[in-house]
């Protein structure tokens, strides 16, 4: 038997060699392809430390060597980075009124998915149990391709009780603290991480995406609501309770629209792609101004989407673009705030916004500068979510990519 301090030394050895092996891993994920004596270098581990934990990812199967290649110094060596194959991780978006669901490989690249429709006003456990049997096709696929599954990630349209994986209120589908892991963690027995869809697809973009190596950035995205992920030194801010990042609810007018939280003029009652859709619906209703959307919907104004929407701007209609300009100034003020009170290197748009970029995108850049001040403006970027409308579901495996590749090897 081990006396206390033996037992307390080996813990702790072990809990410096799953660091050490968090180091390498991130080390490849972020500047792959690297020789050993590269890693030793970047890390500041030494040579035969690196090299007894890189063997043991080769052999775990989360590494791979590839050609051989001399290093900075000239010397030859086998160079390495993280193998797609490894292992993979199951993705999984909330919408509100869709379920898409991506296994994707050990680099975050999809290897397989599916969204389907699903209609909120269902009972919650059926919603629940279709998420399920999607996750059960993925898991179908991962067998397929002889593929670890790490576990799964899921991303959802409202604030998250991270302790203990609940939705503890998704505003927009009127769900109070629904315990989404348990549930999950019951049918599959595998990890499940359950995030804020914003926060989900924040992490997707630092691990894998255009945000790599921006410590601080904040994610926006629109799509039902609209919310933010906040990346602050290179960690996500969650704030007090885990709530922070509902950006959405910031308040614009005391006397707007009403919003699914139940206040009124929230920003994402002015921007988000439901509030713009009931608001061009109403207007088509009300009076006869010209539009081709009308004309794409044959009348049907109650069938209107955002892409009909996009469609008619991009054919040049007047409604349609300078109902999206109003969107993008109202953003840009938004985004001006959150400039203020963040000053982040980077603002990456999301969602629906990602869709619309290449209208909302110069607008939403004029009013930041306008609107923030100056020196937290100096460099701002406004950048493009690398998934488009994907963000959340690669996002959520990232989630899951991310435990790994932080706590290897338990
Ligand atoms: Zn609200």
């Amino acid at each position: 038997m081990m006396d206390k301090v033996t037992r307390r030394k080996t813990g702790d050895q072990m809990l410096v060699r799953r660091l050490n092996t968090a180091i390498i891993l991130d080390c490849l994920r972020l500047n792959a392809p690297l020789s050993r004596a590269d890693i030793s270098s970047r890390t500041g581990l030494n040579r035969s430390t690196v090299s007894s934990i890189v063997n043991e990812l080769v052999q775990g199967g989360l590494v791979r060597e590839t050609e051989f290649q001399k290093d900075r110094l000239g010397r030859p060596g086998l160079s390495l980075e993280l193998s797609p194959d490894g292992a993979c991780a199951i993705g999984v978006q909330m919408g509100v009124d869709f379920i898409s669901v991506m296994l994707a490989d050990f680099v975050a690249k999809p290897i397989w998915s599916k969204r389907i429709v699903a209609d909120s006003n269902v009972e919650q456990s059926l919603f629940i149990k279709s998420m399920g049997d999607l996750i059960q096709e993925a898991l179908k696929q991962a067998r397929r391709k002889h593929s670890k599954p790490l576990g799964i990630g899921v991303g959802v349209p409202g604030l998250v009780d991270l302790q203990h994986g609940k939705i503890a209120l998704a505003p927009n589908l009127q769900w109070h603290d629904v315990p989404l892991r348990d549930m999950l963690v019951k049918r599959f027995d595998v990890p499940v991480f359950v995030e804020n869809d914003a926060n989900a697809s924040a992490l997707g973009e630092y691990y894998f995406g255009i945000a790599r190596q921006v410590n601080d950035f904040i994610f926006l995205t629109a799509d039902v609501g609209v919310g933010a992920g906040i990346i602050l030194g290179g960690k996500l801010f969650r704030g007090n309770r885990g709530y922070a990042g509902e950006v959405g609810h910031m308040s614009f007018d005391p006397n707007g629209e009403l919003c699914g939280c139940g206040r009124r003029g929230c920003w994402e009652s002015i921007v988000s792609p439901r509030s713009v859709i009931r608001k061009i619906q109403s207007t088509l209703c009300q009076n006869y101004t010209p539009s081709l959307i009308r004309d794409l919907v044959q009348n049907q104004i109650d069938k209107i989407t955002f892409e009909t929407i996009l469609q008619a701007a991009d054919a040049n209609d007047r409604f349609a673009l300078e109902t999206l300009q109003d969107v993008g100034r109202w953003l840009g003020i938004g985004i001006a705030n959150l400039v203020n009170a963040f000053n982040p290197e980077l603002v990456v748009l999301g969602g629906a916004l990602a869709r619309a970029s290449t209208i909302v995108t110069p607008i939403i850049e004029s009013t930041v500068e306008q609107n923030a001040l100056r020196q937290p403006h100096e460099s701002l970027k406004i950048g493009i979510s690398a998934y488009g409308s994907e963000g959340c579901v690669v996002g959520a495996a990232a989630i899951v990519l991310d435990e790994i590749l932080r706590y290897p090897f338990p």
